[in-house]
């Protein structure tokens, strides 16, 4: 799987040896009723769970009873895994076709797909549109090129390396986004060129919350916070405060007193962060991270960290990963050409900027 969020690498490797044991259960670690439990008056919940998109989720919310909770709970674990597996690149599931399958066919016929895949690529194409194609999910071929030097490197780091330029030349002429061929009539997908691959960790956690937010709502789930491995989407405001959630940004440096950054207010809507300190390698001394600028070919170097808040935590998804690879001022006009996007940047020197409304959404005293 490729969609490690904000999690160490330790971290990961445990999720990783758990995973292997009990693959696909659900881990409920704690439903608690914090507040009042009376049958009529609404009452503060949480469940988190581990596995999905190699991350955790965490659950918040309110309602009247906590078995209509753990109801919620059940049926956004159980709409996040159905995403999890068909938009996993990396593991085969009986009987399902999934982006590893189309991969797998690549220049050799059209895989017969969900329609939520479909979805999820068109989605992509606009958001490669957009994003004036720094966020590429067809962009596989360089990236699995670095993932491997990378999981070589974090496995073995006295030997880490970086991976030779002619090869990344080589992949990157098999990254063209017309490549996937979406028929929608008969639901399938085609990737033209037979040495290109899908990969969609920049997109698919953002994209899949959203989806299953809106699945929640749509069922009655009023007032909740969703965080999928730091994708947070909130569901209307808090029910009791009539206020906004508040939700912290994770404050890159691991060293420093608060490790939140900001407090920002969401009402229904999204917020997503790309950072460079969780998931990288490092090779002479030199950290390497997993977001790759298209115009380089490299991990993009210009912030620690990049937040986007907007109404749809794909988009935000999609949004951060592009502008992880923009410098500033091209990032900065892209951002305020946007309606109702968003964006906090962190500079590797702790510099903080913002886009032109970004600070109305932060707590008043952070
Ligand atoms: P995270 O998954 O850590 O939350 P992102 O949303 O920024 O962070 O996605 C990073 C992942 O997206 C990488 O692990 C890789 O699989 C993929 N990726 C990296 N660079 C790009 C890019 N330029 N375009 C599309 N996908 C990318
Ligand atoms: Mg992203």
């Amino acid at each position: 799987m490729n969609y490690r969020g904000r999690i160490c690498p330790l971290y990961f490797l445990r999720c990783h040896l758990i995973k292997k044991v009990i693959s696909t259960i659900l881990l409920i670690l704690t439903i608690l009723g914090l507040t009042g439990c009376g049958e009529k008056k609404l009452a503060r919940y949480q469940s988190e769970f581990i596995m999905l998109f190699d991350t955790s989720t965490r659950i918040v919310g309110y309602t009247r009873t906590k078995e209509e909770f753990s109801r919620y709970s059940q049926l956004i674990y159980d709409s996040l895994k159905e995403y999890h597996i068909l938009y996993d690149i990396y593991n085969d599931y009986e009987g399902i076709n999934n982006i590893k399958t189309i991969n797998d066919n690549a220049g050799i016929r059209p895989v017969k797909v969900d329609k939520r895949i479909i979805d999820l690529l068109k989605f992509s194409k606009e958001v490669y549109e957009k994003t004036r194609g720094k966020t590429n999910v067809a962009y596989g071929a360089v990236l699995k090129i670095w993932h491997d030097y990378r999981t070589q490197g974090l496995e073995d780091p006295e030997n880490a390396s970086l991976p030779p330029f002619e090869e990344l030349k080589t992949a990157s002429e098999h990254t063209n986004i017309e490549d996937i061929i979406i028929d929608e009539e008969n639901s399938t997908v085609f990737l033209k060129d037979p040495l290109m691959s899908l990969d969609v960790g920049a997109v698919a956690k953002g994209y899949a919350t959203e989806q299953v937010s809106k699945t929640a709502k749509g069922k009655g789930m009023n007032s909740a916070l969703l965080s999928v491995g730091g994708n947070v989407r909130a569901l209307n405001n808090n029910v009791t405060t009539n206020q906004p959630w508040n939700v912290g940004i994770q404050n890159p440096d691991p060293e420093a007193e608060n490790p939140v950054f900001k407090v920002v207010k969401l009402d229904d809507g999204a917020l997503v962060t790309s950072g460079d300190y969780e998931r990288f390698y490092t090779v002479d001394g030199k950290r390497y991270n997993h977001i790759i600028d298209p115009a380089t070919m490299y991990p993009a170097e210009y912030f620690t960290s990049v937040s986007i808040i907007c109404k749809d935590s794909g988009l935000a998804d999609a949004l951060s990963t592009a502008l992880f690879c923009m410098p500033f001022e091209e990032g900065l006009e892209f951002i305020n050409s946007l309606p109702e996007v968003e964006a906090m940047w962190i500079f590797k020197d702790k510099t903080v900027r913002y886009s032109e409304n970004f600070e109305s959404f932060i707590k008043e005293g952070q």
